[in-house]
Order: C-alpha cells, then structure tokens, then sequence
C-alpha cells in the first residue's frame, strides 16, 4: 500500500515559521489598511458634520441679529415718533446696513435649503415691510403729525419666521450632534481594535521570534556538545593510537629482551611511558612457588605495598583474573596493598595476574594517585598478557640453559661447565696472579653401597652428598659431578691452606651426613679427596685435574675417608 506516501508527514509543519509569520503580517497590514480607510472616512464625515453645525450656528445667529436690528430699529422709530428726537441718528443709520447684510448673508447661507431658503426670503419681505411702515412714521413725524400710529402686526409677523427658521435649525443641529457623537463612537471603537490588534501581534510575533531563538540556542548548543563530544572522541581515538603503537613497541622489545634482568629493566621504562602519571610494579613468582617478590617498579604510586608476598594475598592471583573488575572499587582489598591510603584518598590500583601456558609466573600491580581511566586499565591488561609471554620465554630458555650446564640429578654443575669455567678462572687468576685450588672428590666403596641397597638409593646418596658440597661451597667457587660418584670443586683464590682446610670440612660433613631413603635409615659413607694447587702443582686445567686425580687416588690408596695434596704425590708416568 502506497498510501503514506500521500498522507502529510505530521512531523513536518505545513508551513515554515517564516511563511507563516509573513502571512501573519500581511493580514495584519491588511486589517490595519482597513480600518485607516474607516478612520478617514470617519474623520472626514466628522469634519463635514461640524461644519454643517457651524453653519447652523451661523444661521441662528444672523437670524437672531436681524431680529435684534430690527427690535432696535422699531425702538429708534418709536422713540423719535414719541418725542421728535432722533437721539441715536448715528446708530439707527448704522443699522439698516446692517441688517440688510445679515438679511443677505442669511439668505446665502440657506440657498440649499429650498424651505429654508422660502422663510428667510419672506423674513426679509416682512422685515422690507416692517421698514417701509417706519419710514413711513418716521416720515410723518417729519411732516408735523405727531401722533401716528406704529402698528404692530409686521414685527410679530417677522419674528414669527425667524423663530421658524431657529427651530429648523436647531432639529438639524441635534440630529448633527448625534451623527457626531456615533462617528466619535465608530472612530473611538475602530482605533481601539486597531492598537489592541497590532498589540496581540506584536505580542504573537514576540513569542513566536522568542521560541524561534530559543530553538536556535538550543540547536546551536546541541551542534556545540556534539562537536565537543566528536573532538573528545577524535582524541580519544589519537590516544588509542599512541598507545597501542607503544604497546607494540613494548611487545617488540620484551621479544628482544634476552634475560630477566633485561625484561625488568624495559617494563620499568615501557609501562612508565605507557601509562604516563601512573605507578606499577612486577612481582615474580619464585621456584618453590611460596612467595612474590617486588623485582622492579616505576612511576608514582598511589599506595604503599609489599615486596615480598605470598601468592594468597591477591585477589587478582586467588581469582585468575584483574581485580578489581573494571568500573568496581575493592570490595575485598589485596592484602600486599595498602588501600585506601590517607594521603592520596582518591589512589586506585588494579592487579593482573602473570600467566603462560596455565601457571601463574607473578603479578602486575598498576596504581596511582588518581583514578585509573578505562583505557589505561584495558593497556594494562594488554601490557601483561605479552609481558607473561616474554617471561614464560625468558623462564623457558633459563630453564633450557640450566639444563645444559647443570646435572640433573645433583643440580651441580656438569662437566662440560666445569671444562669451560675452569678455564676462564684459570686465566683470570693468571692475570691477577691469585691462587686458585682444585678438589676431586670420589665417594668411598660406592659400588658396595649401590649394591646392597639398590641403585636409588645410591642416588639419593649422590643427591644428598651435593647438598653437602652446595652448603661448604662459597657462591663464586663452583661445585660439579664430573662424572659417576667423582666430584670436583674449584676454589677461588684458595692457597694449600685453604684447599686443605675446605677440603677436611667436606671429609667430615659427608662423614657425618646421614642418609634416608624409602623412610629408612642408611649406613654412613665416606669420601675421599685430592687437590692440586695453582700455580704451584700446575698451570692448565688439564695438569691441575690430573694432578688433583692422582691425590686422589694416593687417598684411596692410603685407606679412604682422607684428603690429599698433589705436592707429595706427583703424577705417575704411565705405565
Ligand atoms: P672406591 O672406593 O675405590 O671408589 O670404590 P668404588 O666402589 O666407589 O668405585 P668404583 O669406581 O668401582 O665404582 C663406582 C660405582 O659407582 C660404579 C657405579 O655402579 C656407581 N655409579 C656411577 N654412577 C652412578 C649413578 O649415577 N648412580 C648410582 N646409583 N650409582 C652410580
Ligand atoms: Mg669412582
Ligand atoms: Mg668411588
């Protein structure tokens, strides 16, 4: 069905603001022009209209002054006719003129009014007649007859007309006056709708231009967060990307790094400008696999923590994953930290723990003064996993070069170590002209022994005869089983004395070294021992062992559990 293409989206106004408000003001205007025009009209019918009613005025007054003339004039007459005396001569004479011109001006101003126009012209018949009759007093009184009579008939007939004319005049003023009053009224109420319109427009386009504004304040701040929020994101994203290529960098140089002591060195100087304002440590996990230990740590911490801990005081290590999850606080606190700490209340850490192949190899602790931030705890992470695998690595190699230079049943160095170092000590001592001696050292009747408790136990005879040399040994001589039940120890900067008297402490020891195997208790063996001195009873390896080996021999030869010096015994010619 297609029928929605035709239906008005009601979500979009049919006309914009600005269409609306144009219209708006057109009617408006429109309205406004309207009632101008009335107000012309209004104002121009008003004009009319006054002027119709001082044109009334006017016609009562002239009215009213030509019968004021005319009472003035039959006064003057009366006055004279009674006494002989025309005492006003001057005002009588003035007056006629006067009267004849508001006669005239009368007549003109009702020329349009035909009934109007019929009385003022018979007022001035009447009053030509009122005149004729005065003057003809006047003129008789003139003549010596001094009694006339002035009738009276022509000014009542006069005044008659003008209160006529008066009364017409004053209806039409009236009905003036109330076309006057209905026009104020028309004018006041077209006024009054035309100021109280444009008030509600003008209120109406305020409110409108005010909500359009506020919408563009709003648009204008939703455009700004939105470009605020893109510019956060972009570097955001910038510092995802600097990270992640130091993270590769520090992946690339754990691949390089050939030792322990190499690894410690760059996670300190990597994970400090990886994760930049932030502290760390590395701890490790030792062979017995009891305790960790602190081997390096960097940057500025947050917290106070130990160095030396067992495995189970992390929770990061108790759990196999990072503690505390991300985005919690330390619900249970590991207790190789000290969190929360007084000086710093806003520190955090987190610890991964260090694994490869499934064994745990240590632990990485990240803290700091401040909070962690999502993303430096997810580098962290990343950071750790390829830490654990250079560790596991470098853990493997160690393990694969022990193996080569160390015997496996012993843990003593093995031969091939003791041609190669006896070597290198031989010359060192050379150059630096110090004595050195070498022990060779045979276990007495051990054949017997293996034979009459087995070969196992011959073993763990051996195993525990190396702990004895291990434990007299200082760590810069070295121990190694040269083969069989034959030992050799090369002592650093060792004169006669000192071989010998190492020599008879070894003697001793295994004399007095107890042997358990399978729970029971075995008999007690001996050893015996030859040494040769440098470079007084040789100056090669070669000379020296052979020298040592035939000490040796003259002990077994002289009854076992002794020692003996190649000085009194010098190396039989073959044969
Ligand atoms: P002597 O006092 O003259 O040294 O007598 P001996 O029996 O110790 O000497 P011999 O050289 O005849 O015997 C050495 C024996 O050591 C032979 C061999 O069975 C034993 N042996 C050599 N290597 C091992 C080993 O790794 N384990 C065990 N259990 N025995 C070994
Ligand atoms: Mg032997
Ligand atoms: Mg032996």
């Amino acid at each position: 069905m297609q029928n929605d293409a035709a239906k008005p989206d009601p979500a979009q106004p049919r006309l914009s603001f600005m269409a609306r408000l144009s219209l708006a003001f057109v009617v408006l205007v429109a309205i406004l022009a309207t009632i101008a025009v009335r107000v012309w009209q209004t104002t121009e019918r008003f004009e009319e209209q006054s002027r119709w009613v001082t044109h009334t005025l006017e016609v009562e007054n002239r009215t009213e002054s030509v019968l004021a003339n005319l009472g003035a004039i039959r006064a003057d007459a009366t006055v004279y006719v009674a006494t002989g005396a025309l005492p006003r001569a001057v005002e009588f004479e003035s007056l006629l003129p006067r009267l004849d011109r508001d006669l005239l001006v009368l007549e003109k101003l009702v020329a349009d009014n035909p009934e109007q126009s019929a009385r003022a012209h018979a007022l001035a018949n009447a009053v030509e007649a009122r005149r004729d009759v005065l003057a003809k007093a006047i003129a008789a009184r003139q003549a010596g007859n001094t009694t006339p009579v002035l009738p009276a008939t022509g000014a009542v007939s006069a005044r008659r007309i003008a209160e006529a004319i008066i009364a017409v005049e004053a209806g039409a003023l009236e009905q003036r006056r109330d076309d006057l009053r209905a026009l104020a009224s028309a004018t006041r109420t077209l006024t009054t709708a035309a100021i109280a319109l444009s008030i509600v427009f003008l209120v109406v386009a305020f409110w409108l231009i005010r909500r359009t504004h506020m919408r563009q304040l709003d648009q204008q701040r939703t455009l700004r967060d939105a470009n605020l929020q893109l510019h956060d994101t972009l570097a955001e994203s910038r510092r995802l990307s600097e990270s992640m290529q130091r993270l590769a960098r520090f992946g690339e140089m754990l691949q390089s790094c050939r030792d322990m002591e190499e690894i410690r060195h760059g996670v300190q100087q990597a994970l400090g400008e990886l994760l930049p304002g932030l502290g760390g440590r590395l701890a490790l996990l030792n062979p017995s696999q009891n305790l960790l230990a602190v081997g390096a740590h960097w940057g500025l911490h947050g917290l106070i923590a130990e160095s030396v801990f067992p495995p189970e005081d992390c929770w990061a290590l108790r759990r196999g994953q990072a503690y505390p999850l991300a985005g919690t606080s330390a619900g249970f606190v590991c207790k190789h930290v000290q969190w929360p700490n007084p000086d710093f209340p806003d520190s955090t850490y987190f610890c991964v723990p260090l694994t490869a192949q499934g064994e745990v190899i240590g632990v990485l602790t990240i803290d700091g003064m401040r909070a962690i931030e999502p993303l430096e705890r997810r580098l962290g992470v990343a950071a750790s996993e390829q830490l654990a695998l250079s560790l596991a690595n470098i853990r493997l190699q160690d393990t694969l070069r022990t193996q080569s230079i160390r015997d496996p049943l012993t843990g003593l160095f093995n031969r091939r170590y003791l041609e190669v170092s006896f070597e290198r000590e031989l010359l060192r001592a050379t150059r630096r002209t110090l004595p050195l001696s070498v022990l060779m050292l045979d276990l007495d009747h051990f054949k017997r022994f293996n034979d009459s408790h087995g070969h196992e136990a011959g073993d763990a005879l051996l195993a525990q005869f190396a702990e004895v040399l291990k434990r007299l040994t200082r760590s810069e001589d070295f121990a190694c089983r040269y083969g069989g039940e034959e030992f050799t120890i090369v002592l650093h900067e060792a004169d006669e004395d000192a071989a010998r008297e190492r020599a008879e402490q070894i003697r001793a020891a295994t004399a007095e070294m107890s042997v358990s195997h399978r729970h029971m208790q075995l008999e007690h063996v001996t050893v015996s021992i030859g040494y040769a001195v440098f470079p007084r009873d040789g100056t090669t390896v070669e000379n020296l062992l052979r020298r040592a080996d035939a000490a040796l021999y003259a002990a077994k030869r002289s009854g076992r559990n002794r020692v003996a010096s190649a000085l009194g015994n010098p190396v039989q010619a073959a044969g």
